[in-house]
């Protein structure tokens, strides 16, 4: 399910767009996932796109839980009634931002998460890329989908609320660390996950509005949320 929201609704700027440098705690990243960033961001994969299916597969995952979650407790719910994804360009920043209002993320968990623990399937994700069957379109499958962000961004900020903490920021360059920090804005998201990716140089593509609805609208076919495309009014 997608929906294109009317014009009316353009986004006109959204707050983390800007991307200034994050003041936080620096953490590095478990070497497994390092190396395997740096096999993302060199990649030259034909289909880059595969970063969108990954990133509205994990905000899907989020509502999911949070849906699950409400079941036996509603007022989780409270925090951000809505469930679904948002995604926006920003064309004189060259970003994209996917936003969901799923279960979101504390600290602890995007430090986790987010770079330094790896999971099995990091490991043999390394092992597969390295031999002749190499295929970066596996990468969701073997848990490390995330990543695949890499791929068309040279920067990417995170932004997450859980019911059970703070709003924090993650934020990296895909080098040896990642930074995390208290968000300076507050609580924006009331709950949930917002991802700002700022575009390599030549991944301007995405910033094609009509391109983008193609895309999002090819790998959102078995998502249960709705999912809103946010277009520039330029
Ligand atoms: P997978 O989805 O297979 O677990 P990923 O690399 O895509 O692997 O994501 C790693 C983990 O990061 C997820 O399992 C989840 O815990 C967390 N995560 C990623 N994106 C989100 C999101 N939008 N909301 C909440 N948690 C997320
Ligand atoms: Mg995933």
């Amino acid at each position: 399910e997608s929906v294109v929201v009317p014009d009316s609704f353009a986004f006109t700027g959204e707050a983390g767009s800007e991307l200034p440098i994050l003041q936080g705690e620096k953490f590095q990243f478990q070497t497994e996932v390092s190396r395997l960033m740096n096999i993302v961001i060199n990649s030259l994969y034909k289909t880059p796109e595969i970063f969108l299916r990954e990133l509205i597969s994990n905000g899907s995952d989020a509502l999911d839980k949070i849906r699950f979650q409400s079941l036996t407790d509603p007022a989780a719910l409270e925090s951000n009634p809505s469930l679904n994804v948002t995604i926006a360009v920003h064309k004189e920043q060259r970003t994209i931002t996917i936003t969901d209002s799923g279960i979101g993320m504390t600290k602890e968990d995007l430090q986790k998460n987010l770079g330094t623990i790896a999971k099995s399937g990091t490991s043999e994700f390394l092992e597969t890329m390295s031999g002749d069957k190499a295929d970066m379109d596996l990468i969701g499958k073997f848990g490390v989908g995330f990543y695949s962000v890499f791929l068309v961004a040279d920067k990417v900020r995170v932004r997450s609320k859980n019911n059970n903490d703070d709003q924090y920021v993650w934020e990296s360059t895909a080098v040896n660390d990642f930074t995390i920090a208290k968000d300076p804005a507050g609580n924006t998201l009331g709950r949930g996950t917002q991802i700002v990716i700022h575009l390599k140089e030549d991944q301007d593509q995405y910033l094609n509005d009509s391109h983008l609805q193609e895309l999002v609208t090819k790998y959102s076919e078995f998502i249960n949320f709705p999912i809103y495309i946010r277009r520039t009014k330029t």
